[in-house]
């Protein structure tokens, strides 16, 4: 499979219409190395009603960044379907209304850069050109804003900035590879969501801090406002970062 990244400017016409009138329908589903970012299985754990333990023991694969020690989670493997995503079927994705962001961008990669001054976070677009994508042969009116406004990716983009922050901090304080400790409590925050709150709530995790009731109603109610606070507690307990306790956003 040969793969070229082309530069596209967000008001730029994109050529591309997917559809199961494609040849191709599915291809893009099957041989995946996919990373799932946080954000991702907790959309796809609540849209199959598991628990996060259950997703990830079903469908997912542990690894660790060789460098960073960070945990990395990709769909797991299976060699008797070619690789394919375990939710691909004949008729398409079997979880389009939680299909992970790289699905939903795709052929298109994203990038981002933030502004050290003021914080603010600039996007860049590739399109990625492969063999096997043949909807690019499509012609249409659409921008490449409007296109990405169809897919529905934003929410999946602010939550995965946020780890993109987290890893940021990461490197910059904490540089070279986590121990084993370290790189449970990334593990266990960001990816174990129902692990984390069990140990939360009944296992007091976090008994010593001084945390207001009404804060935790919200942390306990709601996947979102705990994967925030998820990632408040990684920067609290490996950076020494002071939590802020105000309005989670997920909540
Ligand atoms: S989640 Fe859906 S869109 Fe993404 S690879 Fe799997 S089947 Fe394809
Ligand atoms: S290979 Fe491209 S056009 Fe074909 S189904 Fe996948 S995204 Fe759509």
């Amino acid at each position: 499979m040969t793969e070229d990244m082309v530069p596209v400017h967000p008001d730029e016409r994109m050529n591309f219409r997917c559809g199961s009138e494609n040849t191709c329908f599915n291809a893009c589903c099957r041989d995946l190395n996919q990373t799932l970012t946080p954000y991702d299985i907790l959309r796809l754990k609540r849209h199959l009603k598991m628990s996060s333990q259950e997703f990830i023991r079903t469908y997912t694969s542990l690894h660790h960044g060789p460098e960073s020690g960070l945990p990395i989670l990709t769909f797991k493997s299976n060699p008797e379907t070619g690789h394919a995503c375990p939710f691909v079927t004949a008729r398409g994705c079997s979880v389009y209304e939680d299909r992970p962001a790289s699905c939903r961008m795709y052929p298109l990669a994203r990038a981002v850069s933030r502004s050290r001054d003021t914080g603010q976070i600039n996007e860049f677009f590739a399109r990625i050109e492969e063999e096997h994508c043949k909807g690019a042969c499509s012609i249409s009116k659409k921008t490449v804003r409007e296109w990405l406004d169809e897919q529905n990716v934003e929410t999946h983009n602010i939550q995965n900035d946020k780890l993109m922050q987290l890893i940021h901090l990461k490197n910059t304080m904490l540089p070279g590879r986590l121990d084993g400790a370290q790189s449970d409590i990334f593990y266990l925050a960001l990816y174990d969501l129902d692990e984390f709150r069990t140990r939360i709530f009944d296992a007091g995790l976090i008994a010593d801090l001084d945390i207001p009731a009404g804060f935790l109603e919200q942390v306990k109610a709601n996947d979102e406002a705990l994967l925030d606070f998820g990632i408040q507690w990684i920067k609290y307990m490996l950076f020494g970062i002071e939590l802020s306790l105000g309005c989670q956003n997920g909540a």
